[in-house]
């Protein structure tokens, strides 16, 4: 090794895994067979401390055996030693960190299980507050209605009907919202807006408060109050920090729909560094055209320092829950025919269009019809390059995954939709919805990387929490990691702690046709130290680690 430069950060650890690609086999399936080559065999003596990275400047320098790393310290080099485990640091490939600002306010109703802890959450929240304010609370799970019909009764008989109160489910794609909240955002009856969104009614045309997807849910929340910017930098600051904590240095931020987003981000890095890096995608709708398509491309120039846009990201469905993802036959109720457009070929002239611009999409499909037709238009575009990805992938034939992998289509999936959201025996609401055929092609992650495609794993936070590890400890267990009474979910579908991994390191890099994702000598220094090895302890295990440090480009971002 050539020694030009002096380290300012060197960190020591008892083992490391670069996640090159001979650790990782020539494929999926030669990974699984070989046993992951370890650069260093953890022990918990002082002096195994052998894995060494040393970083200048944002880079890494010197990599490997500290007898090799040791002669870039100088003075002032600041050496950690940490008895743990170096891997690449995490991309959540699948997050909205700034919309959860604003859609995470209030009561969290994530653990609730029935209505009546729904009502007692929301009377707590209530409590907080002046009579006159809104009362406001998210990550609803729809499996507490138990007949399956959404409606605001329990906002009433929690609340009463006069009151201000508006709360989002957990998939934020629809909400439910008081007589009075309606009421104020002048909704009276029936309504429809593009992008198969629509206020809800009952037979005699009164609105039940359900609202369906982003054109109805808008009309209500443009009456709730904003915080103001001060109070939403902390807020972001607080949560990309907590980020950091879980080793995540950078996120693949799906949409931009805060009209204050880039005023925000600035006045986040007057303060101090993004504690996670961001790339950020905003939304092409249904109802663009090619000048506002072409906008799109010119965003793409936007950045900061930590963050910046990045590819453009599509919705061709809504979701199973909400009765809007795009089917090849109904739902159990008759519902799930129809996409967010008009038609697939107005889809596909807007993602040529990107394609042909360089830009990268993401599109968010969910129903069986909805991810083949995305996968077929995605397969017919010219080759220019540019790498294109599919959002969620819920439930889809073993015919649309290969073409995934023929396509050089990268999957980006969310474990813990699965695990968190349905059951093994089918008795959910997604299941219920699809029913037993479709629920039994639930989020084929070993499917994907059998066909060859590119895996990217995230969390879709705030639809579900945004822990890596415990989402990599369900990807492979198939159930929720803290939840050992739980039935896996198709558990031949489930990952090894390899595949898991570089879901989490390799694969949202691959996902956006970039390089990152592991750890060499003239890349970003990026990477985390566990107090386990990720991929020789139980997923059990991994999923209560602790991240002892995250290095973001030369930045420690956590450190226990
Ligand atoms: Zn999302």
């Amino acid at each position: 090794m050539i020694v030009s430069r002096t380290a300012d950060l060197i960190v020591r650890a008892s083992g490391m895994h670069r996640m090159t690609d001979e650790e990782l086999g020539a494929s999926s399936a030669q990974a699984r067979r070989a046993p992951i080559a370890e650069a260093h065999e953890p022990s918990p003596e002082a002096d195994s401390l052998r894995a060494a990275v040393a970083v200048s400047e944002g880079e890494i320098i010197g990599l490997g055996d500290w007898t090799d790393v040791e002669a870039l310290a100088g003075p002032d080099t600041e050496v950690v030693a940490l008895q743990g485990t170096i891997v690449p640091a995490f991309t959540d490939a699948h997050a909205h960190p700034i919309m959860s600002l604003s859609l995470a306010r209030g009561a969290a109703l994530k653990e609730c299980a029935t209505l009546d802890e729904v009502a007692e959450a929301l009377r707590a929240e209530a409590a907080e507050r002046g009579a006159d304010e809104w009362v406001l609370g998210w990550g609803l799970d729809p499996n507490v209605f138990v007949d399956g019909a959404i409606t605001n009764d329990v906002l009433h008989e929690a609340l009463g009907p006069d009151r201000l109160a508006y709360v989002t489910l957990f998939d934020a794609h629809s909400a439910i919202a008081s007589d009075a909240a309606l009421a104020i955002a002048g909704i009276t009856g029936p309504r429809a807006y593009p992008g198969h969104s629509f206020v809800v009614a009952d037979d005699a045309g009164k609105p039940t408060g359900h609202l369906l997807e982003m054109g109805a849910m808008n009309e209500v929340q443009a009456h709730i109050p904003e915080q103001a910017l001060e109070e939403r930098v902390a807020g972001l600051r607080e949560l990309l920090s907590a980020m950091a904590a879980k080793g995540i240095a950078e996120i693949h931020v799906m949409d931009m729909n805060d009209p204050e987003t880039v005023a925000l981000l600035t006045a986040a890095e007057e303060e101090a560094p993004l504690p996670v890096k961001l790339r950020i995608s905003p939304w092409c709708t249904p109802t663009m055209d090619a000048a506002d398509c072409a906008e799109l491309v010119e965003k793409q120039r936007l950045h900061g320092r930590r963050w910046r846009v990045g590819g453009v990201k599509f919705f061709i469905d809504g979701t199973v829950e909400g009765g809007t993802a795009w089917l090849e036959t109904p739902d159990s109720r008759g519902e799930g025919t129809t996409s967010a457009w008009e038609g697939i070929d107005a889809y596909a002239a807007r993602v040529s269009q990107l394609n042909s611009a360089g830009v990268p999409t993401a599109t968010h499909a969910i129903g069986e019809r909805g991810i083949r037709e995305v996968a077929e238009t995605l397969a017919a575009l010219p080759d220019t390059g540019v790498q294109h990805r599919i959002e969620h992938i819920e439930s889809v034939g073993r015919d649309v995954i290969d073409l995934l992998g023929r396509a050089g289509i990268a999957a980006s999936m969310q474990p813990t939709h699965c695990t968190h959201y349905t059951r093994a025996d089918g008795s959910d609401d997604w299941s219920q919805r699809l029913g037993e055929d479709r629920a039994r092609r639930a989020w084929c992650t070993r499917d994907v990387l059998d066909a060859g495609a590119i895996l990217a794993l995230g969390s879709d936070y705030p639809v579900a929490p945004f822990d890596a590890l415990k989402i990599m400890a369900d990807a492979q267990l198939r159930r929720p990691v803290d939840d050992a009474a739980a039935a896996p979910i198709l558990p031949e579908q489930g990952l090894t702690a390899a595949e898991a991994l570089a879901g989490y390191t390799r694969g949202p890099w691959a996902a956006i046709g970039e390089r990152g994702g592991f750890l060499a000598v003239g890349e970003p220094a990026a990477f985390t130290v566990l107090d386990v090895d990720p991929l020789t302890v139980a997923p059990e295990v991994l999923g209560d680690a602790t991240v002892l440090l995250t290095v973001s480009d030369g930045l420690v971002t956590h450190s226990a």
